[in-house]
Parts: structure tokens; sequence; C-alpha cells
């Protein structure tokens, strides 16, 4: 890897103990905009699974999972402001399950999030520097 400047720190990946505990904020926070969007149920992540058990549009659904199905829950959820935080609480979910162990790193410059940023918000994916930058741009 290059090296980088204008991270906070260099990453380090969390130890268990932290991804448990991030994946527990994360799951907490998941239910908790569930609920307020009123879907308790699991169809967010299983949206193909129809209770009519209509297999044909389950295989078509099959064939196109992935990106598409992600687009689609995508094109939902940012229906609110709500839905656009469920998101990228699914989306840190995805990214903790998926690559632990880079899982606090910024996707910007690789430095480390600092730990009381993800405490606040899990679903951070830059450290502050690079967000700050990020919006600064924006003005
Ligand atoms: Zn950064």
């Amino acid at each position: 890897m290059a090296p980088q400047t204008g991270g906070e720190k260099k990453f380090k990946p969390l130890t268990k103990k932290q991804q448990q505990f991030f994946l527990k904020l994360l799951l907490d926070e998941r239910k908790r905009v569930l609920k307020e969007l009123g879907q308790w149920d699991e169809t967010l992540s299983n949206t193909q699974q129809g209770a009519d058990g209509d297999l044909s549009s389950y295989s078509f659904h099959m064939a196109d999972q992935g990106t598409d199905a992600m687009e689609r829950e995508k094109a939902f959820l940012f229906a609110s402001k709500e839905g656009r935080y469920l998101w990228h609480v699914n989306q840190a979910l995805r990214r903790l399950y998926k690559s632990p162990d880079t899982f606090g790193q910024c996707q910007h410059c690789d430095g480390e999030i600092a730990f009381e940023r993800l405490e606040a918000l899990p679903h951070a994916r830059y450290c502050k520097d690079c967000k700050q930058r990020e919006e600064d741009a924006k003005k």
C-alpha cells in the first residue's frame, strides 16, 4: 500500500471484541429505524422470498440479484430520510460481515476512523478529515 497523508492514524483492524460491539450497535440501529419505518420483518434483506411462492418470479429475481436488488432497495429506502439512514446502516453491516478486517478504515485515505467517531456514527465510511474535505468541496 502506498504511504498516505492526511489520515488521522494508520489503520489497524478492529479487535473481535470491537467488531462485535459495532455489530450490535448497527443491528440495534437497524432495528430502531425499521421500527420507525414500520418494517419489522426481514423483507429488505429477503425481498425475493415472496409469501405467494411464485417460483417463476423467484428465479427471475435470483438471476439479477446482487447490484440490481441493491439498487431497488436503495430506491425504496432513499424515499425518506430514515430510509437513507437505514441504507447506510445496512451497507455498514454488509461491510462488517464481508470484510470485518477493514471495518473502521477510511475508504478515502485508508487511515483509521477514530473509535469515538465510529461509536457516534457506526456507518461512517470516512475519517473526520476526509469527511470534512468532502463537505468543504460541496460548498
Ligand atoms: Zn480519511
